[in-house]
């Protein structure tokens, strides 16, 4: 029997839609004729938690967060997806509000990237994923990982185009070239491959873009939840 997927999304809104339409793409190619994804989706306002993340507000983001993993357990769900790398900041906090499984977005990648035999990767996404640990650490720590980032300049570049251009949907050509000389600069310092660690990412760039493989964090997620909810 399939089960019910539960999602948190909003964050953006952008990505989101990406999740839902690959689950039920992936749901449909796996079980084929009229079959789609069993699921929930709790969508926040985004901006209530971008606020909270601008201030520091994280104990208040992870109470709205883990009220929503409450929504989607009572909803019927049977695991939790929280749709954005940044918001795993407060993973303990989402994952201890609901008694079904978390799918950690991290974990996922590891394991990814592990299955493409790459142990060193460079890692794009907000600057609170890039310059915090609680996901690099992670991918170090749990998973053995060796995990580069951009130089400060790249970093902010990078940060700046996910808030100011694509969790509004918005896709430049400049910005895609300014993404993709940082993919360059990551593989000439020895990255195998490189982490979109932003759910908004693979909007902008994709696997044709370049020869180095990429880890879009929103297309690994989703496969994951699949994969929990076919069994
Ligand atoms: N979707 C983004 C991520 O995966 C950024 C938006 C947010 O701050 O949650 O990190």
């Amino acid at each position: 029997m399939m089960k019910t997927i539960g999602l948190i999304g909003g964050m953006s809104w952008e990505s989101s839609a990406v999740y839902y339409a690959l689950i039920n793409r992936m749901v449909r190619e796996r079980l084929g004729g009229y079959h789609s994804a069993a699921c929930v989706m709790v969508s926040v306002d985004f901006a209530a938690i971008q606020a909270h993340q601008a201030r520091g507000e994280w104990t208040q983001a992870g109470e709205k967060l883990a009220s929503a993993a409450g929504a989607l357990h009572r909803a019927g769900a049977d695991c939790v997806v929280l749709c954005t790398n940044t918001m795993h900041k407060v993973a303990d906090a989402v994952q201890s509000a609901a008694p079904i499984p978390f799918i950690h977005i991290a974990d996922a990648t590891a394991q990814a990237i592990q299955h493409a035999g790459l142990s060193r990767v460079g890692l794009l996404g907000t600057r609170f994923t890039m310059d915090e640990d609680f996901y690099k650490g992670r991918l170090t720590a749990t998973h053995g990982l060796t995990v580069l980032l951009p130089e400060a300049d790249g970093r902010e570049m990078v940060n700046r185009v996910i808030f100011d251009e694509l969790v509004h949907g918005v896709i430049r050509e400049g910005s895609r070239r300014d993404y993709l000389t940082q993919i360059d600069a990551l593989a000439e310092r020895g990255a195998e491959g490189v982490i979109l660690g932003c759910t908004e990412i693979g909007l902008l760039v994709k696997a044709e873009h370049t020869a180095l493989p990429l880890f879009d964090t929103t297309a690994i997620h989703a496969g994951a939840a699949v994969d929990f909810a076919l069994g």
